[in-house]
């Protein structure tokens, strides 16, 4: 498909604005709308070709739409005339960038080619000079490298030779040799005429959208692939002009800690890619002060401008020319949790926004961050290195050198810190597998800084004295050299390496995250509720602001050590009264789990869940038993006659799907003196704690309304025996099967309560394990765009989510004021959260890390 040839593919910055940001990129439409409310001397004029033109093009083999070249043309023209020179003139020229833009920043994933328009004759028309020629170096290294995919080093390694301290003529002489690499490697001459490489330059970017880099990307942050990607053309100003230039990033508040203080990175005579090429150490913001006092307070107050605009915390990109203030880009910032939280707190205090607002600034998710641990405070340890504080939290693990290594060994499910000189987008799969991110090189603004803090990911960026030997896998400091698979840890908060076994301490919420909670439990409607079996998981679970219990597993009251060989009696047991004894030793010591649950609980809900899993996890496996019993005939050992009728045993309990077999409340059909046995436990451990909490016995795993009915008959029954009636005591079900959610209504007969178990009710629709599609097919399936993420993360609202409105809606229907909630991983999740809240539950359940996250993302979902 071509777009139409009337289609509008470009638009000049003066006609663009924010809510343009589908058709002009992010990028586009913010440096329009910069236009507008800074004026048209501080953004250096241009214009965007639309993202519907790189869709075109996508969709066109590759050929640039119908109209795109012509009205490039004229937008060019009309820039020219605006500035009064022309592209590629030999008196004085016009140079442009030509820069990306995505709806979504995607941050060094696509690349910007400056001082496109420069040749042999437009180099003299610029001045000729060291700067004019260094200008020039740099446009045809750039473009080599971005049109062309020449490898940086081939250029590096020529400016490595010449060294970088160089006069006018060593510049030329060095792009003259740039030159001849780009020929070498294409085979083609450098492209001398200005129109010429403003095309290729626009196919380059359409083409990144398509580059592997791009896609990965894509990948991980669930960005369409359709979206493509906008080209802005811009015209040049010039950062490398002399000690009275500089180009710089500038937040309008502090991006790691979200102090309301100006912050950022900037390198006098430089050109914008050095500040975050990690090429030369920037200087902090504030120094610039000091440099260029002018322009800093110009910029001050320009940042209080675009913040007060947009309202929200700003992240710019800017130039000054000789004296001159320019502004590149402006966008609200992406801000580790610490940032999001204190930006809130402040813009409420500030007048800025209303609580609502702010809440809606936060990433709920990435407020696991705040939760992450930190060195234990007074803590001994050797410092081996020092960097910047590039994203907070700590993190300890053995070093790995590469992305692939990190992947490989989180799968081996090791904790590994990735250390690197640099990071670059190839890496990013590495920082998803890491605990922390380490480099030699880079500030606050690098590549690993940027996409640590967005992942929520602890980095120290820039730890100068670190010589990292990618060859040899080593990193060294001095004297000190670490290997691969040594240990390391990291305070991205502090900027810290130690090669030291130190600890690592759990967070403590802030008062900042304190206040920001408050105001999230004042606006949401949804209750939030942990998962917890162990009264020291629900004393967190507490302390994170958890409003009861919804779901306790018992199972895992049984996996401890000194359980474990009674429970495996119960289950081999023969005959129902050697069932019952062996139950009955059992009995006490689930008496007193949940009477310290109930303590730490008093007066909240708590849901317990009766036993569910299937029985042979509870028991050795054949394979073990079959190789001992084969050890203790060859040994003549009397313990044969146990071990084969062990195996006997184990052979008789075995089901080709256990997954799908005697779990849940089929084991409370099949065995009643289980459940019994645990519901006295309950009720008599509500009946021993002083404040009892409000107990809600669950069933799990109900697909007929009889199978409720039933065990309904049994809780009942042994309420009563156990002299229980006057407690608070609720019986309910867990909906987790297909069957269930479609006979909602009658299940809801014999409920007070459902809670949604949605991992197993996601694979029981899908019916696909999780444990198995993970690394099996989903990575494919995202490729081939089937899916877009794991329905184990977020819930699948059309399918899964389907069955989760049908038995809210049948059930409450039933069985007005029927209690709803929700007990899967997805509790946790805030995409998922919305969901619940649309679909009319009561509450969520989550893990108690998320708990917080959870409180937030339901204010948010509450405010819609
Ligand atoms: P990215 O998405 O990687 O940040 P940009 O398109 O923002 O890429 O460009 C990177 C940097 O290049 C900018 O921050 C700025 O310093 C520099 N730059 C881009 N366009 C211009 C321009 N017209 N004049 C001067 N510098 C520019
Ligand atoms: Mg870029
Ligand atoms: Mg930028």
């Amino acid at each position: 498909m071509k777009a139409a040839a009337s289609t509008k593919l470009v638009y000049d910055f003066a006609e663009g604005s924010r809510e343009m940001r589908e058709l002009l990129g992010g990028k586009g439409a913010n440096v329009a709308e910069m236009t507008r409310v800074l004026g048209a001397d501080r953004v250096p004029a241009g214009f965007t070709i639309t993202t519907e033109a790189c869709v075109a093009y996508m969709q066109g083999d590759r050929e640039f739409p119908d109209g795109l070249d012509e009205q490039v043309a004229e937008a060019l023209a009309r820039l020219e005339e605006q500035a009064g020179k022309t592209l590629g003139d030999a008196e004085d020229p016009l140079l442009v960038s030509v820069r990306s833009g995505a709806r979504e920043s995607m941050p060094g994933m696509l690349d910007t080619i400056l001082n496109l328009g420069l040749n042999d004759e437009s180099v003299e028309g610029l001045g000729g000079d060291r700067f004019a020629w260094d200008s020039y170096r740099r446009f045809v290294q750039m473009f080599g490298n971005v049109c062309r995919g020449i490898p940086g080093e081939r250029y590096e390694d020529l400016i490595s030779e010449v060294g970088r301290d160089l006069d006018a003529d060593g510049l030329q002489a060095l792009t003259e040799r740039f030159k001849r690499v780009f020929q070498d490697e294409t085979g083609e001459e450098f492209p001398n005429d200005p129109r010429e490489q403003l095309k290729q330059a626009i196919r380059a970017v359409f083409d990144s959208w398509l580059g592997d880099r791009a896609v990965s990307y894509r990948r991980i942050n669930h960005i369409p692939d359709e979206w493509g990607t906008a080209v802005n053309v811009q015209q040049m100003v010039f950062g490398n002009r002399g000690e009275r230039s500089c180009s710089g990033v500038a937040f309008s508040r502090d991006e790691v800690t979200g102090e309301p203080k100006p912050s950022g990175d900037f390198l006098v005579n430089a050109q914008g890619e050095d500040v975050v090429s990690g090429v030369r150490t920037p200087r902090d913001l504030p120094e610039m002060k000091d440099v260029m006092p002018d322009a800093y307070d110009e910029l001050r107050e320009i940042l209080s401008t675009l913040e007060q605009h947009y309202r929200d915390m700003q992240d710019t990109e800017f130039t000054v020319e000789e004296g001159r203030l320019y502004m590149l880009q402006t966008r609200s910032a992406k801000r580790p949790a610490q940032a999001a939280v204190r930006f809130a707190v402040d813009a409420v205090e500030e007048g800025l926004l209303d609580k609502p607002e702010a809440i809606a600034t936060i990433d709920a998710d990435r407020l696991d961050a705040l939760l992450h641990p930190h060195f234990k405070r007074g803590a001994k340890f050797d410092v081996l290195a020092e960097g910047v504080p590039a994203s907070p939290g700590a993190a300890k693990g053995a070093i790995v050198f590469t992305a692939a290594d990190a992947v490989a060994a989180a799968a081996e499910g090791r904790d590994v810190v990735l250390v690197r000189p640099f990071t670059e987008a190839d890496d990013v799969a590495g920082f998803h597998a890491a605990k922390g991110i380490l480099t030699a090189e880079g500030g606050k603004a690098s590549h690993a800084a940027l996409v640590a803090r967005g992942m929520g990911k602890p980095c120290v960026a820039g730890a100068g004295t670190l010589q990292v030997d990618l060859k040899a896998k080593t990193v060294t400091v001095e004297d000190t050299t670490l290997s691969e698979g040594d240990l390391i840890a990291i305070d991205g908060s502090a900027g810290v390496v130690t090669a030291d076994d130190v600890e690592l301490e759990e967070a403590d919420v802030s008062e900042h995250f304190e206040t920001v909670l408050g105001w999230a439990d004042e606006l949401r409607d949804l209750g939030v509720r942990a998962n917890a079996d162990t009264p020291h998981d629900a004393a967190k679970a507490r302390e994170f602001g958890a409003e009861g219990i919804g779901l306790c597993r018992t199972e895992h009251m049984f996996m401890a050590e000194d359980r474990q060989p009674k429970m495996r009696a119960m289950i081999m047991a023969e005959s129902e009264d050697d069932r019952r004894k062996a139950l009955d030793a059992l009995l006490p010591l689930q008496q007193q789990d949940f009477e310290g649950l109930f303590e730490e609980m008093s007066g909240l809900p708590v849901t317990i869940r009766l036993l569910d899993p299937p029985l042979h996890e509870f028991l050795p496996s054949a394979e073990d038993l079959a190789a001992e019993l084969e050890h203790a005939r060859n040994e003549g050992s009397p313990d044969v006659g146990e071990l084969e009728h062990t195996l006997d045993r184990v052979h008789s309990l075995s089901e080709t799907n256990p997954m799908l077999g005697t779990r849940g409340v089929r084991l409370g059909v099949l065995h009643p003196e289980v459940y019994e046995m645990q519901v006295r436990a309950i009720v008599r451990g509500a009946l021993a704690v002083e404040a009892p909490p409000q107990v809600e016995i669950m069933i799990p795993l109900v697909a007929y309304e009889k199978e409720l009915e039933l065990m309904r008959e049994l809780v009942e029954r042994v309420i009563d025996e156990e002299g229980g009636e006057h407690l608070d005591l609720k019986i309910g079900t867990m909906i987790e099967l297909p069957r269930a959610c479609f006979v909602a209504d009658r299940i809801a007969d014999h409920a007070d309560f459902f809670s949604f178990g949605t991992n197993d009710l996601t694979q029981t629709a899908l019916g696909f394990s999780r444990d198995d599609v993970e690394g099996r097919f989903l990575t494919r399936y995202m490729e081939r765009k089937v899916l877009d993420r794991s329905p184990f993360e977020t819930i699948d609202a059309p399918g899964v989510g389907w069955l989760v409105r049908l038995a809210a809606w049948v059930g409450r229907e039933s069985h007005p004021g029927l209690k709803l909630g929700i007990c899967g991983e997805h509790g946790g999740d805030p995409e998922s959260i919305h969901f619940f809240q649309l679909a009319g539950l009561d509450y969520v359940s989550c893990s108690p890390y998320r708990v917080p996250i959870a409180r937030v993302a339901a204010a948010q979902a509450a405010l819609g």
